[in-house]
């Protein structure tokens, strides 16, 4: 008998317990928001999803080095005489620039958000942006593209540095082919004044 009041105690005083935690629970403010209509601020300083700026981009490389799961990938073509990179040729600061950048990606796929890019740019043209909703169903569309020279483009300013190139051998080949000519001819006039004295000195004795 005495065992059934117990339980009977040990029943409701567990009730008790629990309904007291829930009661206070009631009346605590709520920890949760309602994401994505409620956001939270993001903290100072927070790594999310990295921006180039081409503008200032100057195809340096230090990013990519830097990388340490190397998930950016630079291609660069040379400036030729008489074309500029981009509307002014330089960066805000004032700084030329040399090389036209034909492709930047980055596989945030591969990202760890070390932010190791960031630090060695030299015109602070790649940082972190406050973007970290970008979830896609193809790992291929983590891939971004930042250059701001269509591939075709891209085609264009190698094909005018092959053709500088291949213009700058021509007038090399052709300087050393008169260089060379010069010095046949002045051999043969050496060769032709030793003869000449050679035969005086012959009529002389
Ligand atoms: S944040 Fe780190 S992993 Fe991501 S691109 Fe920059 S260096 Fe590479
Ligand atoms: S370090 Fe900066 S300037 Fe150099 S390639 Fe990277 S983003 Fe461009």
């Amino acid at each position: 008998m005495k065992a059934y009041f117990n339980n009977i105690y040990q029943s409701l005083s567990t009730i008790m317990v629990g309904m007291s935690i829930t009661i206070k629970q009631m009346f605590r403010k709520s920890v949760t928001i309602q994401y994505p209509e409620q956001r939270l601020q993001l903290p100072e300083r927070e790594r999310n999803r990295l921006f180039v700026n081409m503008e200032d981009c100057i195809g340096c490389d230090q990013c990519a080095k830097a990388c340490p799961v190397s998930c950016i990938d630079i291609d660069t073509v040379k400036v030729v005489p008489g074309d500029i990179v981009g509307k002014t040729g330089t960066t805000s600061q004032g700084k030329k620039k040399a090389l036209h950048v034909t492709s930047f990606t980055i596989d945030f796929a591969k990202c760890c958000f070390c932010q190791l890019c960031v630090f060695p740019c030299p015109t602070e043209c790649i940082y972190m942006t406050d973007v970290f909703e970008y979830s896609t169903y193809a790992r291929k569309d983590l891939k971004y593209q930042f250059s701001d020279l269509t591939p075709e483009q891209g085609e264009q300013k190698k094909k005018m540095l092959a053709d500088f190139n291949a213009e700058q051998d021509k007038k090399k080949a052709q300087a050393a082919e008169e260089a060379a000519k010069k010095a046949a001819e002045t051999k043969a006039a050496e060769n032709k004044g030793e003869t000449k004295t050679e035969s005086d000195n012959t009529k002389e004795s």
